[in-house]
């Protein structure tokens, strides 16, 4: 499958990454982005970076410094051996290069902290060589471009650059780079956006990755009510919530906040012992709705009762309501929901 090269530096044309270390080709600042680069976001190195090289501006200034003086430089970073290893590498590259980073792959190698990615990346970036520098995001783009395992990409990459000819071949190593930062990562891949789409296994094999949108949170309960539907002698019991006895009553069926955990059944007998002195039978529950509230609902649990012992008389704040009449009234929502459920159900019902 061939690699499309020149859509791939079109691409790179107009949507490269605009970065400081892209701009040069001298080696030592191409190492030192590198290095600062490892572990540590683009956008921090960015300001480490240009405030390094004014400090250090060249191999020499640096070999000549001690770690006292880098150090500050380079707080901040982490990883402080990598820093360590600067200060070694440049020693080094005095002592056995003349001060000059060398230009192949295998040499730079020996540098101390220069392991094959970097020595192939200022080999590339400064010196032009044919090689590719097979970071993270570069494997990635390769094994699903050609549907490679990841450990294979550094040899077919190999391949593939020696049979590049084109005037600068860093610019393949920063495009494949920028893919793989950009629009083909591990969490999604953007193929609409993709030079590489049309040749893409990963892309034609439909295994695009599209990033899950994040679940939405789950409602929690916030509280629960137990709602008392106490049917008598052919009448409902409501309580009328109008604040002045000359107000059209505005009548609800009890409602008793339940604690977690508290038996139903338990609570509505309590709650009729306390505050009319009677004794109910009550049913399981016949209907439960949840009223959403933000991120967390309302539970409203109803349950059809009897008076089994003493009297609950009616009177301005104690309603009972035979069905024929309760369209007369006027109901707070959660009961007019009952009231229309209790239409549907054989026994009780208002008809
Ligand atoms: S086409 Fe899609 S999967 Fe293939 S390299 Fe581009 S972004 Fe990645």
């Amino acid at each position: 499958m061939t690699f499309p090269i020149f859509e791939l530096l079109e691409w790179y044309e107009s949507q490269k990454r605009d970065l400081p270390w892209r701009k040069t080709k001298d080696p030592y600042k191409i190492w030192v982005s590198e290095v600062f680069l490892q572990q540590t976001q683009v956008s921090r190195v960015i300001f480490y970076y240009e405030r390094f090289l004014e400090k250090f501006p060249n191999i020499e200034s640096l070999a000549n410094s001690n770690w006292e003086e880098f150090f500050p430089y380079f707080q901040g970073l982490g990883y402080y051996s990598r820093g360590k290893n600067m200060l070694y590498a440049v020693q080094y590259i005095q002592q056995n290069f003349c001060g000059v980073f060398p230009k192949e792959v295998e040499e730079l190698q020996k540098i101390k902290g220069i392991g094959k990615y970097t020595a192939s990346a200022i080999a590339s970036f400064a010196y032009g060589k044919n090689v590719p520098a097979v970071d993270t995001n570069f494997i990635r783009v390769l094994s699903r471009f050609f549907n490679i395992k990841k450990g294979e990409v550094q040899k077919t990459a190999e391949q593939m650059f020696k049979i590049v000819k084109i005037p600068d071949i860093s610019l393949l190593n920063h495009a494949i780079m920028d893919i793989g930062a950009t629009i083909c990562t591990a969490q999604k891949t953007d193929c609409s956006r993709c030079p590489l789409q049309k040749k893409c296994y990963f892309f034609k094999n439909g295994q695009e990755i599209v990033p899950r949108l994040p679940a939405r949170p789950r409602r929690v309960i916030q509280q629960e009510y137990a709602i008392l539907v106490l049917y008598q002698d052919g009448k409902y019991f409501f309580q009328n919530n109008a604040e002045t006895k000359n107000k059209k009553a505005f009548l609800s069926f009890p409602q008793i906040i339940r604690p977690t955990g508290k038996n139903i059944r338990h609570l509505l007998q309590e709650e009729a012992i306390q505050k009319w002195n009677i004794h109910i039978s009550v049913r399981p529950p016949f209907f439960t709705t949840d009223i959403p509230h933000a991120n967390t609902f309302l539970r409203l649990s109803f349950s059809r009762a009897q008076i089994v012992s003493g009297n609950l008389l009616h009177s301005a704040e104690n309603v009972w309501i035979s069905p024929k009449n309760l369209e007369e009234n006027r109901y707070d929502t959660y009961s007019l929901k009952v009231i229309e459920k209790l239409k549907t159900m054989k026994i009780p019902s208002p008809q």
